[in-house]
């Protein structure tokens, strides 16, 4: 379920940026490049800096027209296949077969036109357990061919076994790249009793262990609720302290991904958490999104303009489009018409207008894409984007 992603060089560039509008202040002797700014940030309102940065009037105009823009990452659903049992999503009940998930050929076909996904930075591999696929390697060297600018990542719950040997062979013969992110709750008690099996624990780590020996780029990450949010600051600081890369996210409902709409407010975060948050906060963020999350919990709302379903969106293992994890509004299927149909039409068009509405909300940083648009202004691409859908819709109107 953790989507393995590149926070560290999201924050990165969002510092860059804000350095670079005189809003936040180098630190001293850093390069710059530093990823745990908060002491430079804490007593910034960065929630005013990033809307200063990021709602520039061209932003927001594209927003408000509700015009797709050039997809930057979006999330792949490769199986809906688990054999771990987190308390907290529900996916491994789905029924899924290799045979009914979206194969290497289908990908090549569905996802064009290939300009729609030249500009893709990032590709999600998410699941159920990507290392189930046996074809997963086949499956990496499609998406590369589609987006040949895009890095790659999986989550994994490590239970396969086979997970140093597949991020090998993905990072020798698709994409250099490549990065994993470790499922990981806590110490081994808590650990364990989330994540539904005796000794995940300690096969986490002997795969952790393994990984850093075959120099493959990974990263911990963990779910937090209301059971192990108590020992989470010790948790983090035993990773951080140990050189270990940690994120963390809070436990979330999702009819359509994690099959858990109704049962993960059981094991939620309430405002009694926040303090937490901001101690976990203090020991680094490396992400917008985390340092805004006990903003998010007390009042839980679209913190800022969102772009899932402009320019990034969710694709499940049946070719089911979504703008993200957590709106169940649907695209429409891959396998019924073209992607570039669904894209600029009139269904996407509806969902963005409730998005830009701001009807729905989340707290998942894998989805919110508003520090995206900091580096990738793309005016020219834009306006062809623009008139491409203002065609597309003149077309529709003169066929009624
Ligand atoms: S959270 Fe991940 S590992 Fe756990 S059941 Fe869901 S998909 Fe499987
Ligand atoms: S705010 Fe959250 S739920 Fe709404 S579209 Fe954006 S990522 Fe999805």
């Amino acid at each position: 379920m953790y989507k393995a992603n590149l926070n560290f060089e999201r924050f990165d560039r969002y510092f860059q940026e804000f350095l670079r509008k005189g809003l936040v202040e180098q630190p001293n002797g850093s390069s710059g490049k530093t990823v745990y700014a908060t002491s430079v940030l804490r007593g910034v309102d960065l929630l005013d800096s990033v809307k200063k940065v990021r709602d520039t009037p061209k932003n927001l105009l594209w927003h408000k027209l509700l015009t797709p823009l050039p997809i930057l990452e979006f999330n792949f659903e490769i199986t809906r296949r688990c054999q771990s049992h987190c308390i907290y999503c529900h996916i491994w009940q789905s029924q899924s077969t290799q045979d009914t998930e979206l194969s290497p050929d289908e990908i090549r076909s569905y996802l064009k036109p290939k300009e729609l996904f030249a500009h893709v930075q990032s590709v999600g591999i998410t699941g159920g357990e990507p290392t189930l696929r046996s074809d997963i390697v086949d499956v990496c060297q499609a998406l590369k061919e589609v987006c040949p600018n895009a890095s790659l990542g999986f989550p994994t719950n490590c239970l396969s076994k086979k997970v140093v040997e597949v991020a090998e062979r993905i990072r020798n013969e698709v994409d250099p790249t490549f990065h994993v992110g470790l499922s990981l709750d806590g110490f081994k008690e808590i650990n364990d009793f989330q994540r539904g099996t005796k000794g995940h624990y300690e096969i986490v780590w002997e795969t952790a262990l393994q990984l850093r020996e075959a120099k493959i780029p990974f990263e911990f990450g963990s779910t937090l609720t209301k059971f192990n949010i108590n020992s989470a600051c010790q948790f983090r600081n035993y990773l951080l302290e140990r050189g270990f890369a940690h994120s963390y996210d809070i436990v979330t409902e999702s009819s359509h991904y994690y099959n858990n709409e109704g049962s993960a407010k059981d094991f939620a975060l309430t405002k009694d958490d926040i303090g937490t948050l901001k101690k976990l906060r203090m020991m680094g963020v490396e992400s917008s999104y985390r340092y805004f999350l006990p903003k998010y919990i007390e009042n839980p709302r679209q913190l800022f303009k969102c772009f899932s379903g402009f320019a990034s969106f969710f694709l499940n293992c049946q070719g089911d489009v979504y703008p993200c994890i957590h709106l169940a509004k649907k695209f429409g299927n891959v396998r019924e018409q073209s992607f570039s149909s669904l894209w600029l039409g009139d269904t996407a068009r509806q969902i963005r207008k409730s998005i830009h509405r701001k009807d729905c909300h989340c707290s998942t940083d894998c989805e919110m894409l508003h520090y995206k648009l900091l580096c990738y202004p793309g005016l020219i691409k834009r306006v062809e984007m623009l008139s491409e859908h203002l065609s597309a819709r003149a077309g529709r109107r003169k066929k009624q």
